[in-house]
């Protein structure tokens, strides 16, 4: 209709291009049968939640593992909620979870690819050129009402009952004469650009998800805002057009989405767009007293993934976890590949979770635990390094002064069959070991060790006296713990703690208390890592002066 494009041509006169062109120019991509191209769209408004994380993390598996690509597009139409240098940010996170885009958006100054620019920003004309041409077949028009108008309506129809919104006879604007309409933009008077809906809310229309399956939803009647008065698309509209000319074939997003897909195959039926591909993914819940409830920014610290990255859970640790929740099958899986990388894993749409994935920090720690456990001494060193590098100095400072000496602390019980298990990320390490270094050692205050206040400070003395005296740093585990049961027999303690129990007053106490008044003297600790490998690490000479240092203060 002429009239229609001149009103198309009155607010787009510098949009030269048509749909066509961009067909042309952002043409499907040659990929081999499967391949799938999925895409992470965040919005630059904050820091990276654990579940966008969760989301981007199943989006490029799913590109990776079948061959295909795995795009960034920054969705940064919200200028009011945007908060600058997030979106760089957001991409350093992801980096360090492995989540590492083939093309896209990286940073401000760089992106890479065919298919950009991945700054919705940087769009304009794309998103004008195709809101151009449904101006021209009638499919979009300016709409003129005031916030306060829309308010009015809004309460109105809750009084009356009503579905709330923009549609058939409220839409106000819907069937305004063309004249009037160009006539008001000539004016200067502001509008934004609606879809004209052709739905009916008493229509049902049917859609497979890849992960819910058969839907059955309503159809939509919205004449929804596509174009707003900073000239910036809206979601539904930038998800139209972005992931139709960005080539996606599968939609990857969370749930909380799914109430406005009848909107968005409204939208891409009406370009005559081949519809993508959805799944939508569980949204992460956690459960408070009882009921479950969304991941929230405000309420939980393990909502934003900084959380994991300050506190140093491994990334291993993390990323095995949110497979864990992604797919029910994952963990049997694991048990008997567990020589496997956990990338070997296929990860399927049918094994996700349907009804929300429940958060489980315990879970996340005890994943953690038992993969450090397994890493080769030297190996951690750099891990821990590299985190305490940027949140802990001190601990940092210590390690790079002597990394021989860290590695073989780390090495406590660590590389064999059976590794001891103690920690669950980096930050533990260090409140168990710092007692090594002398000036964490010198600062213990000694007067007030945690002695047994059963035992009689003389016996104690006299026990540390005699290893001094006698300390041998030749013998090995097994001969080392027979001197330490001699040591208890010298000053009437029981060898074994079974003999102890069946006589107790024949006996000061036990072996276990013997090495106890060790491990305080040289740790200042109740609990420490292997004595006999404590013992070792330290060396003859720190061992007798920890114990002097221990005496003195008697
Ligand atoms: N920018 C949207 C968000 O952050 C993207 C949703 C999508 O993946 O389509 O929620």
């Amino acid at each position: 209709m002429e009239k229609y494009k001149e009103l198309a041509n009155l607010i787009f006169p510098n949009i030269t291009k048509t749909v066509e062109d961009l067909e042309k120019q952002y043409p499907p991509r040659k990929l081999k049968e499967g391949a799938m191209v999925t895409r992470f769209a965040p919005s630059p408004t904050g820091f990276l939640h654990t579940g966008s994380l969760f989301t981007s993390l199943v989006s490029s598996r799913f590109a990776k593992q079948s061959g295909g690509v795995f795009y960034i597009r920054l969705e940064d139409t919200d200028t009011k909620r945007e908060i600058a240098g997030s979106g760089e940010s957001l991409l350093e996170q992801l980096a360090v979870f492995d989540v590492i885009p083939d093309e896209g958006y990286f940073s401000d100054s760089k992106e890479c690819g065919e298919y950009g620019p991945y700054k919705q920003s940087e769009r304009s004309e794309i998103y004008n050129t195709v809101i151009k041409h449904l101006i021209q077949i009638g499919r979009a028009y300016p709409c003129f009402c005031s916030a306060e108008e829309l308010n009015e309506m809004r309460k109105m129809q809750e009084a009356n009952k009503e579905i709330p919104g923009y549609y058939g006879k409220y839409a106000k604007y819907r069937d305004y004469p063309l004249e009037l309409a160009m006539e008001r933009i000539r004016n200067k008077e502001p509008y934004i650009i609606r879809f004209k809906s052709m739905g009916n809310h008493n229509n049902k229309i049917f859609f497979h998800d890849e992960i819910k399956g058969d839907l059955e939803l309503t159809e939509n009647d919205q004449d929804i805002v596509i174009l707003k008065s900073d000239g910036l698309p809206t979601y539904h509209f930038a998800h139209l057009v972005d992931d139709h000319f960005m080539r996606t074939t599968h939609v990857t997003r969370g749930e909380e989405w799914l109430s406005s897909l009848p909107i968005h195959l409204e939208l891409f039926d009406t370009m005559g767009f081949e519809r993508p591909k959805y799944a939508h993914l569980p949204v992460i819940m956690k459960v408070e007293n009882g009921n479950r409830r969304k991941l929230s920014k405000r309420k939980d610290e393990e909502a934003a993934v900084s959380f994991f990255l300050e506190q140093g859970y491994p990334k291993y640790g993390f990323i095995e976890y949110l497979l864990t929740i992604a797919n029910s099958n994952y963990e049997a899986w694991r048990e008997v590949n567990l020589d496997k990388n956990f990338y070997d894993f296929k990860l399927s749409f049918d094994k996700m979770s349907l009804d929300g994935a429940l958060f489980d920090l315990a879970k996340v720690a005890n994943i953690s635990k038992e993969r450090m456990a397994y890493k080769k001494a030297d190996v951690l060193c750099e891990e821990v390094k590299e985190w305490a590098k940027v949140y802990h100095k001190e601990f940092y400072d210590k390690i790079i002064e002597n990394e021989e000496f860290f590695i073989s602390i780390l090495n406590i019980e660590r590389e064999k069959e059976k590794p001891r298990k103690d920690y669950a990320k980096y930050s533990d390490i260090y409140p168990i070991i710092s007692f090594f270094y002398d000036d964490v050692y010198e600062a213990i205050d000694k007067t007030k060790m945690e002695w047994n206040p059963l035992m009689d400070r003389n016996v104690i003395r006299e026990v540390l006296i005699d290893y001094r005296d006698h300390i041998d740093m030749s013998l090995n585990e097994e001969e080392w713990f027979n001197s330490i049961k001699e040591l208890s027999v010298r000053h009437g303690f029981a060898d074994n703690i079974k003999v102890w129990k069946k006589d107790k007053e024949a006996y000061k106490g036990h072996v276990g208390d013997v090495s106890e008044f060790l491990r305080i003297a040289l740790s200042g600790r109740k609990n420490s890592p292997n004595l006999y490998c404590v013992i070792q690490i330290l060396g003859k000479e720190k061992v007798i002066s920890r114990i002097n240092e221990t005496l003195r203060h008697f």
